[in-house]
């Protein structure tokens, strides 16, 4: 079995900037509207997305009401100069999202139309970049798609010709090699941007390997269609299929090897998705590996994954303080960890069917089950607290309503942030700060253990874990939350800078580790648990999403960080 993604799947620089400036301005601008010039990009789902941020598309500038306090922003695309100096003479703010790339191609245009030359442009007549294009030739331009469009053209003098930058490679070689036949003095630009080309040859290359082709990206995205061109072209069976739930009724069985592409606007978080439910047809046909595998992929799935790391990391930390091993306090530290897991998950949930994790279909569909568990589970951690004594009941009590009021608006409306949850990076830090007391202190606080610095180190290590953890997550996600407009630490800091802090973090808990027992502050428990940050290490490289691993496995691998401190409790009563 094998399942690979292109190395190219997903926005390209041109998308990613256009979507970049929109989000910029609709976090800052609250004054007034915003509009795009067309769907920013062909992708429903992200559409929908930005509707729900008060980014509306518009055909037309007429469809604007209050001009004077509107944003039009023209997207990756680009518009003509016509339509340019009519919406400026609107009133109309414009900001330019168009790609440098097509603008390089608009430069090379406007210039030779000024030369007097005719400038042929090869791309899809309908198509809004091409029509764009068409506008810089002031009159002098003449579009055309196919081969025997060329033999329609008239006689010229001279001809530059340019294409249109997502069109397919080869059809422009054979276009513009007839074209030099006919016309030895035109000069032609190969202007298909470096991104489309990379990713269509990507995409023949692996329909050569593959057993089968899964094209990711919206029905009406040109370059995806393209794309699924390609792939059939080269006689391997390919699906062109724009959500996972197209998928239902795809019969993986023939299907050994599948390769995975995406067009220039299809965002990670729908190409996770399809990789998740690849993973899912191909993992049933594994028997025994495949159970396991499905096994380990619902565990996580479900939070039950989280909950028994909670657990691991609770045993580590009561060994590295030197307490007795109670099993009272892992149970409360696991279901306390899965409760307010699923019961943040439920009240905060993305919209569903267009965004969201792995999670929220399985959230979706037994929404009831997983409320009950939760506030089951959350009782049980209750008792089992009340039942050692009444500190660890109230501080359990006071965690537990935290993390339940994170989620609620709390603030009246006319502050920005309104609760908890709306401070950067809260999420993480109020999350590591929980874990740490459910794993370091409230197993102290059992034994009227006075203050020690071994205390310290096990919060220390819980909350740097849970904390890396958790933002290497958010870097996976940085897509979605910056479209939903989650402002999570990558959000807010930029992802190299997020993964520089992390590292940090994981150096300093490096050598809390490995001085806590010299100083006679831990076990020697704590020399094995630095095996947890070399894992983490490796957790950095999974920040790339390009190794191809689907949703669930990418978070189930970091979560593995957790069940890591188990496993150096076993080596430690090993060795
Ligand atoms: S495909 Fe290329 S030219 Fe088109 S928007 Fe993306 S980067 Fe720009």
């Amino acid at each position: 079995m094998e399942i690979k993604l292109a190395r190219t799947a997903g926005f390209c620089m041109g998308v990613r900037r256009a979507v970049d400036i929109v989000l910029e301005i609709a976090q800052h601008e609250t004054s007034r509207r915003i509009y795009t010039y067309g769907p920013l990009i062909h992708n429903p789902q992200t559409i929908e997305l930005l509707k729900n941020r008060g980014v509306n598309p518009i055909e037309n500038i007429e469809e604007i009401q209050d001009r004077e306090n509107a944003i039009l922003i023209i997207r990756a695309h680009g518009i003509a100069p016509a339509e340019r100096k009519k919406i400026k003479e609107s009133g109309v703010k414009i900001i330019d999202a168009t790609c440098p790339k097509v603008g390089y191609v608009q430069a090379i245009i406007k210039k030779h139309a000024a030369l007097d030359y005719t400038v042929v442009i090869v791309g899809d007549k309908e198509h809004p970049e091409v029509d764009g294009l068409l506008g810089y030739a002031g009159g002098r331009g003449i579009t055309l798609a196919t081969l025997d469009d060329v033999d329609k053209l008239p006689s010229f003098d001279k001809v530059c010709v340019v294409a249109q930058t997502t069109q397919d490679s080869d059809n422009y070689s054979k276009i513009v090699k007839k074209i030099k036949n006919i016309y030895p003095h035109s000069i032609i630009f190969n202007t298909i941007c470096s991104s489309t080309e990379q990713r269509q040859a990507e995409v023949i290359a692996m329909a050569g390997e593959m057993d089968a082709m899964f094209i990711v990206g919206g029905k009406n995205s040109a370059n995806t269609r393209r794309l699924a061109d390609l792939a059939q072209k080269q006689q391997t069976p390919s699906f062109h299929i724009e959500t996972p739930t197209e998928m239902e009724n795809i019969n993986f069985g023939p299907y050994n090897r599948i390769g995975v592409s995406a067009g220039a606007s299809t965002p990670n978080w729908i190409i996770d998705r399809v990789m998740d439910k690849i993973m899912e047809g191909q993992s049933r046909k594994l028997k025994k590996i495949g159970k396991l595998l499905n096994l380990w992929i619902s565990t996580i799935k479900t939070d039950v994954y989280s909950a028994l790391g909670a657990g691991c990391l609770c045993l580590a930390c009561m060994l590295l303080q030197g307490i007795p091993v109670k099993l009272s306090f892992i149970a409360i530290t696991s279901f306390f960890v899965y409760a307010m897991h699923v019961l943040n998950r439920l009240i905060s949930r993305k919209p569903a069917g267009l965004i969201g994790s792995f999670r929220e279909e399985t959230y979706q569909r037994h929404g009831k089950l997983y409320c009950f568990t939760a506030l089951a589970s959350i009782l049980v951690a209750l008792v089992l607290a009340f039942n050692n004594a009444v500190l660890p009941f109230i501080f359990l009590f006071v965690i537990s309503l935290a993390g339940i009021l994170y989620n609620m608006r709390i603030l009246p409306k006319k502050w920005h942030f309104r609760s908890l949850k709306d401070l950067p990076g809260s999420k993480n830090i109020f999350m590591s700060i929980a874990w740490g007391i459910v794993t370091a202190i409230l197993p102290a606080l059992n034994k009227n253990y006075s203050f020690h610095a071994g205390l310290i180190v096990a919060f220390g290590f819980t909350f740097g874990i849970v904390f890396i953890r958790s933002a290497m997550s958010d870097i996976l996600e940085i897509q979605s939350d910056k479209l939903i407009g989650q402002e999570t630490i990558p959000v807010f800091f930029g992802k190299t800078r997020t993964l520089t802090v992390l590292k940090i973090i994981s150096l300093i808990l490096l050598a809390l580790l490995l001085f806590s027992y010299p100083a006679g502050w831990t076990s020697s428990l704590s020399y094995f648990l630095l095996v947890c940050i070399l894992y983490i290490w490796i957790c950095f490289q999974f920040c790339d999403r390009k190794l191809g691993l689907s949703g669930a496995v990418k978070e189930g691998l970091l979560e593995t960080s957790y069940i890591m401190a188990g496993f150096c409790v076993l080596l430690w009563r090993v060795f």
